[in-house]
C-alpha cells in the first residue's frame, strides 16, 4: 500500500528508486570495571589515532569534491580529539573507575556534548551532535565496527535517515545517491547544504515511519513540494516517471542553449548571474551558463568555527573561486551574520528582535577590523584578472556607505604601500535590502559603483513579515506592488547616475518575475545556478518593451496576488512562455 509523508523542500528535483534505510548501527557499549587503566589507555590511542586518519581523509575527500569550506567540518572535529577537558575525563575514567576503553570513551563524550548543550548559545548547541559524531567513530574503531556507510549499496538509491550528520553524508559514494531524505533537521541543516552542493533532490523533517519498510522499497522523492511517497501505485510511478524525463528532457534542452547570451527580441541584453557559496557552486554556475557570480555568500567562512578566520585561512577559499570564475565579474558580499546567524566569537548579544538588531555592517561600527581584514583577504585572492565587485549588505544610511568605503580604501591603500598585487577591475557596490536604501537610491548612487537589490529581506523589511515565520510566510511576497515600486526607486535613482542594478533575492530566479524586472529595466539576474537556462530562455522570448506596459501595470494594481493572478493570465505571456 501507498504512503505519502509530508516534508519540507530542502534540495530540488525528482528521485525515483528503491530506497536505502541508513541506520548506523546502534553500537552496544559494555561497561566494565576492573581494568587495567594502561592497556585500556594504549587501545584508545590507537582508536584516536586511526579516527585523526580517517577525519584527515574525509577531509581531503571533501576538499576534491565539494571544496575547502565544506571540509572544514573535519578539521574541527580533529580539534575535538585532542581536546585537553574531553581527553583528562577519559584518563579519570580508567584511573578511578577503571573502566574499560569504550566505557571511559563513551562517558567522555556524553559529558563533553551535555556541558555544550547546556550552554546558550545556539552555536555551541549544536557543535554537541559533532562531539556524538566524533564519539561514534572512536567507539567504531575500539570495536573495529565497519561503519554502515561502506556497507552502502552499490546501485543508485534514495537514502533515507533519521539525520545526517556532515561525515555520514560525504562519504557517501555520489554515483549511488538520487536523493536524501531525513526524518529531522530543516531546510538548512547539513543535509539539505549538502544536497543542493551535489545537485540531487532533498526533503527534511519528513515524518516517516521505520517500520512501513520492507525490503527496500520504491519511493518517489519530490524535492519540490518536500513529499516521499512509498510504494506508489503503478500509475502514479509512471506519471512521476514521466515528469521526470519532461523535466530532465526540457532542462537537457535548456541547459544547451544556456550559454547563450540573454538577448530580448527586441535586442536588449541583459546579465544573468549565480548565487553561489562554495568553488561546487561555481563549477556548476559555469556549466549552467553564468556568465558571473551576482552573489557570493561569504558566510560560510565564518560559521562553523572556533575563530575567526584570518587573511590566511580566506584567501586560499576565494582564489579557488576567482580561478574558477576567470574573467567573470565576481559580486562579493561582506560578511553578513547577525540575524539568524551567530557565530561565537564575535559575542553576539542577545536581542529582542535579531533581525532589527545588531547585524551585517552595523556590526562594523564596533569591529572594523573584521571587514577591513576581510577585503584585504578578498584583494589579496584575486588574479589579474579578476573582476572584483565588493556588495556591503544591510546599508539604511549614506554615512553608513561613505563609513565602508573608508575601510575599503584604507585596505586597498595599505595593499598598494605594502606592494602587495591584486587586480585593478574593482567595482564598490551595495545591498538594497532596506527600505531607505530603495528610497535614497538617487542620492546613495553617487557613493557606489552598482546596487544589488536583495528581495528576501527588502520583502521582509518592506512589509514587516519575518521571513523565517512559517505562519505569515504567505504575507512575504515580493510581487505586492509596494515591493516592486521600491524596486523601481532602485533600479530609476541608480540609471539617473549611470550605475547598473542586479537582483539576487530568491525572486530572480522566480519565472513568474521575469516580465516585471526586465520591464522595470533591471540590468543583471542572480539566482542559484539551476534555475539559470530557464530564465534566460525566458528573457530570449520576450520584448523587453511590452514587458515595460506590463511592469507599468502590476505597479499599479491592489495586492501581491492581484499581481500574481495578472501575471498567470496575461494571454501574450502565457504564449510565449509556455505556461
Ligand atoms: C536577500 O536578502 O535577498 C539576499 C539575497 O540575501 P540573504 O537571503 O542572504 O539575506
Ligand atoms: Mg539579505
Amino acid at each position: 500500500m501507498s504512503q505519502k509523508f509530508q516534508g519540507l523542500p530542502a534540495s530540488p528535483g525528482i528521485a525515483i528508486g528503491s530506497v536505502w534505510l541508513y541506520r548506523p548501527s546502534q553500537t552496544q557499549i559494555e561497561y566494565l570495571t576492573g581494568c587495567d587503566p594502561k592497556e585500556e589507555w594504549e587501545r584508545i590511542q590507537i582508536a584516536l589515532q586511526q579516527t585523526h586518519d580517517q577525519l584527515e581523509g574525509l577531509f581531503e575527500h571533501t576538499k576534491k569534491e565539494i571544496g575547502l569550506a565544506q571540509a572544514e567540518i573535519f578539521e574541527a572535529h580533529q580539534m575535538i580529539l585532542s581536546d585537553p577537558d574531553f581527553l583528562t575525563t577519559i584518563e579519570t575514567n580508567l584511573n578511578n573507575h577503571l573502566y574499560n576503553a569504550e566505557a571511559a570513551v563513551q562517558d567522555g563524550i556524553n559529558s563533553f556534548a551535555n556541558m555544550l548543550l547546556a550552554l546558550e548559545s545556539e552555536y555551541f548547541r549544536e557543535r554537541s551532535q559533532d562531539v556524538r559524531d566524533v564519539g561514534k567513530r572512536i567507539i567504531n574503531n575500539l570495536l573495529q565496527v565497519i561503519p554502515q556507510s561502506n556497507l552502502l549499496p552499490d546501485h543508485p538509491t534514495i537514502i533515507l535517515a533519521e539525520d545526517l550528520s556532515p561525515s555520514d553524508t560525504v562519504q557517501f559514494d555520489k554515483r549511488f545517491v538520487l536523493g536524501l531524505c531525513t526524518r529531522k533537521g530543516g531546510p538548512t541543516s547539513h543535509t539539505a547544504i549538502l544536497a543542493r552542493s551535489l545537485g540531487v533532490p532533498a526533503v527534511v523533517s519528513a515524518p516517516f515511519d521505520w517500520t512501513s519498510f520492507d525490503n527496500e522499497p520504491i519511493a518517489i522523492l519530490d524535492g519540490e513540494k518536500g513529499e516521499l511517497l512509498l510504494n506508489p501505485d503503478i500509475t502514479t510511478l509512471e506519471r512521476a516517471t514521466e515528469q521526470q524525463t519532461n523535466i530532465k528532457r526540457q532542462n537537457d534542452v535548456l541547459i544547451s542553449l544556456s550559454h547563450q547570451p540573454a538577448t530580448t527580441v527586441d535586442g536588449k541584453t541583459v546579465e544573468v548571474a549565480a548565487n553561489i557559496g562554495s568553488n561546487h557552486d561555481a563549477k556548476l554556475a559555469i556549466s549552467m551558463g553564468a556568465e558571473g557570480v551576482g552573489l557570493l555568500r561569504t558566510e560560510f567562512l565564518y560559521l562553523n568555527r572556533e575563530q575567526m578566520p584570518s587573511e590566511e585561512d580566506q584567501i586560499p577559499i576565494y582564489r579557488e573561486i576567482f580561478e574558477i570564475m576567470a574573467d567573470r565579474p565576481v559580486v562579493v558580499r561582506t560578511l553578513d551574520i547577525g540575524g539568524d546567524k551567530s557565530v561565537p566569537y564575535i559575542g553576539f548579544p542577545e536581542e529582542a528582535n535579531p533581525f532589527l538588531g545588531w547585524r551585517a555592517f552595523r556590526m562594523t561600527e564596533q569591529h572594523p577590523e573584521i571587514l577591513y581584514q576581510q577585503l584585504r583577504a578578498l584583494l589579496l585572492a584575486t588574479t589579474s584578472t579578476t573582476d572584483l565587485r565588493i556588495m556591503i549588505p544591510m546599508i539604511s544610511s549614506i554615512s553608513e556607505i561613505k563609513r565602508a568605503r573608508t575601510i575599503f580604501d584604507q585596505a586597498i591603500e595599505d595593499l598598494k604601500i605594502e606592494q602587495k598585487p591584486f587586480t585593478n577591475k574593482i567595482q564598490f557596490g551595495i545591498m538594497v535590502e532596506i527600505p531607505s536604501a530603495a528610497i535614497q537610491a538617487y542620492e546613495m548612487a553617487d557613493f557606489v559603483d552598482f546596487f544589488s537589490i536583495g528581495t528576501n529581506d527588502l520583502t521582509q523589511y518592506g512589509l514587516a513579515v519575518d521571513r523565517t515565520n512559517e505562519r505569515i510566510a504567505h504575507l512575504a511576497s515580493p510581487f505586492h506592488p509596494a515591493i516592486l515600486r521600491l524596486i523601481k526607486m532602485t533600479i530609476d535613482g541608480a540609471h539617473a547616475k549611470g550605475k547598473w542594478v542586479g537582483l539576487c533575492g530568491e525572486m530572480a530566479g522566480d519565472p513568474l518575475a521575469t516580465t516585471v524586472l526586465l520591464g522595470l529595466g533591471l540590468d543583471e539576474f542572480s539566482m542559484s545556478a539551476n534555475s539559470i537556462p530557464q530564465i534566460k530562455e525566458n528573457i530570449r522570448r520576450l520584448d523587453q518593451k511590452a514587458c515595460q506596459t506590463v511592469a507599468e501595470t502590476a505597479l499599479n494594481l491592489s495586492d501581491a496576488k492581484d499581481v500574481i493572478d495578472f501575471l498567470h493570465n496575461d494571454d501574450q505571456l502565457k504564449q510565449k512562455m509556455g505556461w
